[in-house]
């Protein structure tokens, strides 16, 4: 079949097999260019939420970049004859082919992370297949958890607190930069985003892993957060993704603890904003990186996803690195963002940006490319006009 992008809102109801593939090699050439950042250091790496975005990104730095090998946790649509899988399916597929030809240990189970059954899962391939973990990445992003002691399922809302909030936005399709007035979140609203994107579940996987005797010595683990410039904070730092955000500096503090008799460390890393299917579906986000994107660009500053986290690796998570924390023993590679030249341009342009600049002042076209590459298209040298097995990630004959 001919696949086509068939967006609906945020989200993009179909994925390029070929084109996803075609991606992921994009950004293992990437790393491949650059000076390998350790050898043996990271010999075992265990991904959760590993088929796209900052995830995808950290499997494929710890292998062609650290030579690891990596265990992947995430949750898929597998594909039928008539309908593509979810773009992580064939990113997957992709990243395992990959590691496999470059003489890696690549395996991906696919299923809800969430839930004791996964962990268990995980802990007996690492047992079977890996020995121990030296280094644990969780990226997950989800908008629902069902929680694995009380069954209960636990929706997230992405809302600000207190009261009202009135700010500008940008319909991403259209182009219209809007002012939206966006409800504050109740009590048990917020305290069920904390249940789905704060620190339990990473908690929930180390307490595991550390039972079951499966970190090596000076084990590390890392998790993702983000806090932004002042402009998102009233809907993102300062709401009830915020709120979530700060419960995993919470468990950062308390898994610490825990990894202190195998001199291991847990960590935030602070990373910067792009375009991801989890940050699409943010409101205000995407106008606010319309804006960053161009400043960044502008000043030749521009970090995309894998650029991104290679530097998070190669010089905040290696061995013997100069640490970028801040006072919450956060690490902070979100320097380039917030730096003020940046910013400056950022909070100049934030009230002055229209419907009819955008375009100037933005990179509104920066964000849909970057949102379509995340479905495998608009990729360098994919034919897209080729007919293509949703089943395969390989060329049709
Ligand atoms: P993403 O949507 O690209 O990836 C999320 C991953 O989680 C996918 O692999 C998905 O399959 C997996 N997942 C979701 N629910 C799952 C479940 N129940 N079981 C197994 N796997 C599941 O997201 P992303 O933007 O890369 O975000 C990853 C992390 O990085 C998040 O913690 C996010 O807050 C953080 N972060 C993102 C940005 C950004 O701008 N996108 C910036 C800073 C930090």
């Amino acid at each position: 079949m001919i696949v086509k992008p068939r967006i609906r809102g945020f989200i993009c109801t179909t994925a390029h097999p070929t084109g996803c593939a075609a991606h992921v090699s994009e950004q293992v050439n990437y790393v491949n260019e650059m000076t390998p950042i350790s050898s043996g250091e990271f010999k075992n790496v265990l991904v959760l939420g590993c088929s796209g975005g900052y995830g995808l990104a950290s499997r494929i730095v710890a292998s062609f970049g650290c030579g690891a090998n990596t265990l992947g946790v995430s949750f898929e649509k597998a594909p039928s004859e008539t309908k593509t899988g979810s773009q992580g399916w064939y990113n997957n597929a992709a990243f395992e082919k990959q590691a496999k030809a470059a003489g890696l240990y690549a395996k991906t189970m696919d299923g809800d992370a969430f839930s004791d059954a996964m962990r268990a899962q995980v802990l007996d391939t690492i047992r079977a297949d890996m020995g121990k973990i030296d280094l644990v990445v969780y990226s997950l992003a989800s908008p629902v958890r069902q929680h694995p002691k009380s069954g209960v399922l636990h929706r997230s809302s992405i809302k600000p607190l207190g009261e009202v909030l009135s700010i500008k936005t940008v319909h991403v399709e259209k182009g219209e930069v809007s002012e939206v007035n966006l409800e504050p979140a109740t009590a048990e609203e917020t305290e069920n985003t904390v249940t789905v994107m704060g620190g339990e579940d990473w908690e929930f996987w180390m307490q595991a892993l550390i039972d079951a005797d499966l970190l090596a010595p000076q084990a590390k683990t890392v998790a993702y957060t983000y806090i932004g410039s002042e402009l998102t904070w009233p809907i993102y730092w300062e709401g009830t993704l915020g709120r979530a955000k700060s419960d995993l500096d919470r468990a950062s503090q308390a898994i610490g603890e825990n990894l202190a008799a195998i001199g291991g460390d847990s960590r935030v890393a602070v990373l910067k904003a792009i375009v991801s299917q989890a940050s699409s579906a943010i409101p205000v986000v995407p106008l606010y990186v319309a804006l960053l994107f161009k400043a960044m660009k502008d000043q030749g500053l521009h970090e995309d996803c894998i650029a991104h986290i290679h530097r998070l690796f190669a010089t905040q998570l290696k061995s013997g690195a100069d640490m970028r924390l801040d006072d919450a023993g956060r690490i902070r590679v979100d320097d380039l963002e917030l730096s003020q030249p940046v910013q400056d341009i950022v909070k100049q342009r934030w009230p002055e940006v229209t419907t009819e600049n955008l375009s100037e002042l933005g990179d509104l076209a920066g964000f849909r490319e970057d949102f379509l590459k995340i479905f495998g298209f608009g990729i360098d040298g994919v034919d897209y006009e080729a007919p293509v097995s949703p089943l395969s990630i390989e060329p049709q004959a």
